[in-house]
């Protein structure tokens, strides 16, 4: 299906989701609800296309997807105005985090996946598979199932297919049911890019239209909420289906006593209120050696009163978005009510906004201790959580007192220092006087420690994931009888005994 007037005929007649824009509160069409049967009409015209897409080879689906990347560039403000319509952020964070990630990535996956997923041949030391051909090969899965969350409809959604089918598999994206829209133009893309038909199909629908493709496909590759991804990990043990999860976080940022305070204020202000604090890797929490910390944040809250919120008038027109989700609207004010009534003291925000659309006004909070859910569960929105520490240790303590384990990062001129500490938090990436950028780098992994997920996305994981590995051992010179086959003798098995002691049993051991 690519788009909303091709939906399968059963859904049609269906239930349909309203998706609306909430930077003004207007609904901009309605796309059907897919049922089980729809996914499984879907899934078997996948399963048909999928040989010969995977038969024409790297260099036929490079040039397809190369051909993909110059229509993103080329038709950007069309996929930049759908963005900023289904989900009310700025137009830079659509420009910034989504166009140029998913151009970025058509010509990353095209150029790497041949050198990600080529034959490897082996050598091995152990004497009985002396002299014969070893090689670890990667074929496609088949049918890889993407269900993805609304806060970056082309980055976090689209963006996991991109390796999908460059590995030689048939994908379905199911996106959230807040954004769909984006990921049928992309539909509309990759068609005109030449993608065969049925290679890349959506289905939208809510959670149930996901469990449904769950059932059917070779791979899921899901990122959401912690509480959907485990219920999609037990939904496809099911079946043994293999899953990759990159789930929700509580980025902490510790900032040391000797940190260039401007630019960690300046880093802190942006990275967790660009695209209105709804970033998986978002600085949720701040932790400051007492030193600096009245200088940082004063810095932060000057910083932050300045940004300019509301509906997207273009490039510079505003900073700070919408808030996408309309139950994270209830979320973010029930951490920041949290706090306060606990004792914290909010310095600039600490409101939502007046309609129409929905917006909570970017927010400092300060006084703040692990007592406060705004300390310890993901707000997912435009708040800042501001902690004095004694020292590193306390940092480094509370940082990893969480559940979660997706991103961090660690603030100071002594970057020795800093990388040391990095390493001893327990997170899947930690930055030294940076944020989120490691994300655009796309061959590093990506992906979160605890309850932030399981696998990685980016790098030869993010695409071998989506392969089965197969072992090939071939014997070209042999005899008609090894010495271990049948019968066994006694002298051979002695022989055995002895060579495995010459191996493996020689010289001294402490
Ligand atoms: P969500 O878990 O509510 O929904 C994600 C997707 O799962 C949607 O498409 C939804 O329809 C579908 N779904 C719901 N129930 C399902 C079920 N039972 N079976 C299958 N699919 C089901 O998440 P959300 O609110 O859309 O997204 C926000 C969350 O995503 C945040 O926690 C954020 O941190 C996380 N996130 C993580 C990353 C990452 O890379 N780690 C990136 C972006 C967002």
């Amino acid at each position: 299906m690519a788009s909303v007037e091709q939906a399968p005929a059963a859904a049609q007649g269906g239930t349909g989701i309203p998706v609306e824009n909430p930077a003004t509160g207007e609904t901009i069409t309605t796309v059907p609800t897919l049922g089980r049967e729809d996914v499984h009409e879907l899934v078997a015209r996948a399963r048909a296309a999928q040989p010969a897409w995977d038969a024409i080879g790297f260099d036929e689906r490079g040039r397809v997807l190369r051909r993909a990347q110059k229509w993103v560039t080329d038709n950007a403000e069309r996929i930049i105005a759908t963005i900023v319509s289904e989900t009310g952020k700025t137009y830079e964070d659509a420009q910034l985090a989504e166009i140029m990630y998913a151009a970025a990535a058509f010509g990353f996956w095209a150029k790497e996946a041949p050198a990600f997923l080529a034959d490897e041949p082996m050598k091995s030391a152990n004497p009985l598979v002396k002299g014969k051909k070893l090689v670890v090969r990667y074929r496609p899965v088949g049918v890889v199932g993407v269900i993805g969350p609304w806060n970056f409809p082309l980055t976090n959604s689209f963006g996991d297919c991109i390796p999908a089918l460059a590995a030689g598999n048939a994908v379905i994206l199911k996106p959230s049911e807040v954004t769909p829209l984006t990921s049928l133009l992309m539909a509309e893309g990759l068609r005109a890019a030449g993608l065969p038909e049925d290679v890349f199909q959506v289905a939208t629908g809510d959670g149930a239209t996901g469990a449904a493709l769950i059932d059917e496909v070779d791979f899921v590759m899901f990122t959401g909420s912690t509480k959907t991804g485990k219920k999609v990990m037990e939904r496809a043990a099911k079946t043994l289906t293999p899953v990759g999860l990159e789930l929700g976080g509580k980025d902490p940022m510790i900032v040391l006593a000797d940190a260039d305070v401007d630019r960690a204020a300046n880093a802190a202000a942006y990275y967790s209120m660009n695209n209105g604090g709804q970033v998986c890797i978002s600085i949720e929490r701040v932790y400051v050696e007492a030193p600096v910390y009245d200088q940082f944040v004063a810095k932060v809250t000057e910083r932050v009163k300045s940004l300019r919120q509301g509906r997207s008038d273009g490039p510079g027109s505003i900073d700070v978005g919408a808030v996408t989700f309309p139950p994270q609207l209830d979320i973010i004010d029930k951490h920041v009510r949290d706090a306060v009534r606990k004792g914290a003291r909010v310095l600039t925000g600490g409101r939502a906004g007046n309609g129409p659309g929905m917006f909570y006004e970017p927010t400092v909070l300060v006084d703040v201790d692990h007592s406060m859910s705004c300390m310890t569960e993901e707000t997912f929105g435009p708040t800042l959580p501001i902690m004095r520490v004694g020292d590193a240790e306390e940092a480094l303590r509370l940082a990893n007192d969480s559940p979660y384990g997706l991103q961090a990062s660690v603030w100071t001129k002594d970057t020795r220092r800093g990388e040391q500490l990095a390493r001893r938090v327990e997170a899947g990436a930690v930055c030294v006087n940076d944020a989120q950028v490691n994300y655009t780098a796309l061959e590093l992994p990506m992906g979160g420690w605890k309850s932030s997920g399981l696998g990685t996305r980016h790098g030869a994981g993010g695409i071998r994931k989506y392969t089965q590995q197969q072992t090939l051992l071939v014997t070209r010179f042999a005899g008609k009888r090894d010495p271990h086959m049948f019968p066994y003798k006694r002298r051979t098995t002695l022989l055995l005994g002895k060579l495995t002691r010459l191996l493996y049993g020689r010289g001294k051991r402490d």
